[in-house]
């Protein structure tokens, strides 16, 4: 029988009542002649109130003790999950990370992981159970402890038992109709997509869309997996959620398909630095080494020998970030006169496929932004995407602006 994967996110488990009509959907599918592999998160809002509990012991806490906490949330939901199955009369159990196992690394919190056999479920699958329900999230270590995968990790769990059972799709239940071309909250002429690659998607997932974990995208892209985004609050039906798959499956690619923000952004100026070989390795590689996340990048043009550097990080690194030139200049490895931060901006986004071929998409995203009489501050470009750093206030014009500008609300 084929397997496909379906995952329910918290507010899809938020109580019993929602893990019964998403029960219903497991059924529905059951019925068609799947075996499901069904991963749960923990009960909307669980998770955070586990993590208040744990940093409430200590704030220096042993991070394998955290992981046995914070993953609890998902074991209530997947008993929850297999008994309501049951009282359907659809043979279902649960399973714990570890009861799998799901094979990962020792990285607590933060795990990655390495393996799932699939022995113990297929060996289940044939003795007539039609439903696993797997927390999501959790794992085990090689030393033989519970581990967790970071935040909005049970995507990442799905997409994995997806490519190691070879499903057929992995779908994920969520509170979100699909992905859409911006923020609906930011304009109301935003799109929802029928089809996005991963690609792309993993350039949205990664500047704020908060849809999908960024890892889960990473490996459905690398195993191809067929990913489909959809709501567990709607009736479904043919035009149901978002397909995120390879370009191949997409007949036109869109010249932009999305237009992403992000206000966690900072902009770093360092004020006359000398101009020469090597300054940007000295400032770069403390950076670096002190963990902080570069993202864009100017280097003013030098004026009798001094420059400005600019860069971008994100806003919760901006003190490690200070610390870090600080300490370099302290040490005489680099010489700036002022280094300010500015976290009174935002990065605004135009994503697709369809740049790679096409020309044109910068000018028009600084003219739109222009028109607008918005200033642009810093440029990055990677072959699908166009950022720019602008004030903070003008992010709301500027998403909208650049929306209208490329068309969005005709997409498909
Ligand atoms: N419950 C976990 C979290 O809130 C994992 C997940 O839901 O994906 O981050
Ligand atoms: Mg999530």
């Amino acid at each position: 029988m084929p397997v496909l994967v379906m995952k329910f996110g918290g507010t899809s488990v938020a109580s019993l009542d929602k893990i019964k009509s998403a029960a219903e959907r497991v059924a529905f599918e059951v019925s068609a002649g799947h075996s499901v592999i069904v991963i749960v998160s923990a009960m909307a809002g669980k998770t955070n109130e586990l993590v208040e509990l744990v940093n409430a012991t200590s704030p220096l806490y042993d991070a394998r003790e955290y992981d046995a906490v914070v993953s609890s949330g998902e074991n209530e939901t997947a008993g929850l999950m297999a008994l309501t199955l049951q009282t359907m009369d659809i043979p279902a159990r649960s399973w714990q990370g570890w009861q799998v196992p799901v094979k990962t690394s020792s990285a607590h919190s933060s795990a990655r992981i390495e393996e799932i056999p699939t022995e113990n479920i297929m060996t289940k699958f044939s003795e007539g159970m039609r439903v696993a329900v797997v927390a999501g999230f959790q794992g085990l270590s090689e030393s033989g402890r519970v581990t967790t995968l970071g935040r909005g990790g049970s995507d990442t769990t799905a997409v994995a038992f997806a490519a190691a059972f070879d499903a057929t799709r992995c779908d994920i239940y969520t509170d979100v109709d699909g992905i859409y071309t911006t923020d609906p909250r930011i304009t109301n002429k935003a799109r929802k997509l029928n089809k996005i690659s991963f690609e792309e998607m993993l350039e949205l997932a990664s500047l704020g869309a908060k849809v999908l974990q960024t890892r889960s995208v990473e490996l459905a892209m690398r195993y191809s997996v067929k990913l489909r985004v959809l709501s567990s609050f709607d009736e479904p039906n043919s035009n149901s959620g978002t397909l995120v798959c390879s370009e191949e499956e997409i007949m036109e690619s869109n010249v932009v398909s999305g237009i992403a923000y992000s206000k966690d952004e900072a902009k770093m100026t360092l004020i006359s630095v000398a101009d020469r070989p090597g300054i940007a390795a000295a400032i770069f590689g403390p950076l670096s080494e002190a963990s902080v996340n570069v993202d864009m990048i100017i280097q003013n043009i030098a004026e009798e020998g001094r420059t400005d550097m600019t860069f971008s990080c994100p806003t919760d690194q901006v003190l490690i970030a200070q610390e870090a030139l600080n300490g370099a200049k302290k040490e005489g490895h680099i010489n700036f006169s002022q280094l300010i931060a500015d976290t009174n901006v935002a990065k605004i986004s135009a994503v697709g496929i369809g740049m790679r071929s096409q020309s044109g998409v910068a000018a028009k995203m600084f003219r739109t932004l222009s028109d607008e009489g918005i200033n642009i501050k810093v440029i990055a470009t990677s072959e699908i995407k166009i950022s720019v750093l602008i004030d903070r206030k003008y992010m709301e014009l500027a998403v909208q602006s650049l929306h209208d500008a490329f068309g969005l609300e005709k997409i498909t």
